[in-house]
């Protein structure tokens, strides 16, 4: 059955960061919003992140901020150690959402994907589990959504949020790879060790890792881990090789070593990276995203351009009278600052494994100067 939905009705695929950030920025703005998300459990597995001062800010927008907070642990700036294990440098960071308010956050993923989901169903936005998207083609102002139960939805808008090898993308005929960056990185849930009030960075010889907190019970440890192959790991080797790689730090990091010690919460994800040339939209479906521009992760500001996207996505959608024209100037006001992130996360990357770590610093501060700048 062809079920018309009509003006101001959107199908958003994928129910992660940006398309649930999207769907209630959407839906704030009077749109009737469904989103098909492929995994039926909500059961969000992740580790944590961090939601730095730009995404607090986006977040504030949606009146999500202080969730955040109150679930996540709240720090005011980063603390380096050198290649030595010698303290270098304390780095304050801006405080965006106001002076009494924390500069960053760490996050359990499954907290934030929660908050998330939770502000997106109160303001009416129906998520469904479970569903993809099978076809899309464009019919007049309208898009025809094939769903993989069957249905078909006319809507006025497609959102393509489902992540860095976005099948919507591909539907819509927007042609692009996720590119291997020579980097494997590393997550570790441990208990919060009670001088990690703050994220603490430390420079190895040959790779970079650190500590952020993201509750008062808990932290996770990163590692970024240099030209390694592309490869997948026996579940069982993850906690011994991983204590191995942080086995080469000196400091500090010694006594984060043995709280790494519970194989499930170990994960190492290759470091893929993703820009999308040209308009992000075809007729009246568009990807937001990662599935648009997918920084290298060690800038910390993927999470943030996609909740973003979703800001911008409906403010653009209310000030113009056709979809085409919101999306076309929702695209001009979103390219270049996603692509200057995600090529400056590329150069991060390849500084990094040319172990030129000193170098990285300016490039890291470049990131956080240009994000936070006004959306
Ligand atoms: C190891 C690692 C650490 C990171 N740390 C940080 C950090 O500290 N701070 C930060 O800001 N960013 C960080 N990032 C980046 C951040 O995770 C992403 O930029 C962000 O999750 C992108 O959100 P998204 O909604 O576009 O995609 P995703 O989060 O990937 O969500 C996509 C959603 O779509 C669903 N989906 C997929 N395919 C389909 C389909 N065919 N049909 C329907 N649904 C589908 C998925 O199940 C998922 O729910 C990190 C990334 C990695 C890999």
């Amino acid at each position: 059955m062809d079920s018309y939905c009509g003006a101001r009705t959107a199908v958003i695929v994928g129910a992660g960061v940006a398309g649930l950030a999207a769907g209630t920025a959407l839906a704030r703005e009077g749109w009737q919003v469904e989103i098909a998300e492929v995994d039926a459990s909500t059961a969000m597995s992740g580790w944590g992140l961090c939601l730095t001062g730009p995404a607090l800010r986006a977040l504030d927008e949606l009146g999500l901020a202080d969730a955040c907070l109150a679930e996540g642990f709240g720090t005011s700036g980063i603390t380096h150690t050198d290649v030595e294990g010698e303290p270098a440098g304390e780095v304050p960071l801006p405080r965006l959402i106001g002076a009494r308010r924390p500069a960053m956050a760490g996050i359990a993923r499954p907290v934030l994907h929660r908050i998330l989901r939770v502000a997106a169903e109160r303001c009416g936005v129906v998520v469904r589990r479970g569903l993809t998207v099978t076809a899309v083609d464009q019919q007049g102002e309208l898009v025809r959504v094939r769903l993989s139960d069957g249905t078909l939805r006319r809507v006025a808008l497609m959102v393509g949020a489902d992540g860095i090898r976005s099948s919507a993308r591909r539907l819509l005929g927007l042609e692009t790879s996720p590119v291997y960056q020579g980097q494997m990185v590393w997550r570790a849930l441990v208990p919060r060790p009670s001088w990690a009030t703050g994220v603490h960075r430390f420079a190895g010889k040959a790779d970079t890792a650190g500590l952020v907190p993201i509750s008062d019970g808990q932290a996770y440890v990163f590692l970024t881990e240099n030209g390694a192959e592309q490869s997948v790991l026996p579940d069982a080797d993850l906690a011994p090789r991983l204590r191995q790689l942080l086995g080469a730090f000196p400091g500090r990091v010694e006594e984060i070593l043995p709280l790494v010690s519970v194989p499930e919460s170990v994960v190492r994800r290759p470091v893929l990276t993703v820009l999308l040339e040209g308009a992000w939209n075809r007729g009246n479906g568009v990807v937001i995203g990662d599935a648009a521009h997918a920084p290298a992760p060690q800038t910390a500001c993927g999470a943030t351009l996609a909740i973003e996207d979703g800001l911008v996505l409906a403010r653009e959608l209310g000030r113009h009278q056709s979809v085409r024209e919101g999306l076309h100037a929702f695209v001009s006001r979103r390219g270049q600052r996603c692509r200057t992130l995600v090529e400056t996360s590329v150069a991060i990357a390849g500084l990094e494994r040319a172990q030129r770590h000193r170098d990285v610093y300016p490039l890291v501060d470049a990131c956080h100067r240009l994000m936070a700048e006004p959306v």
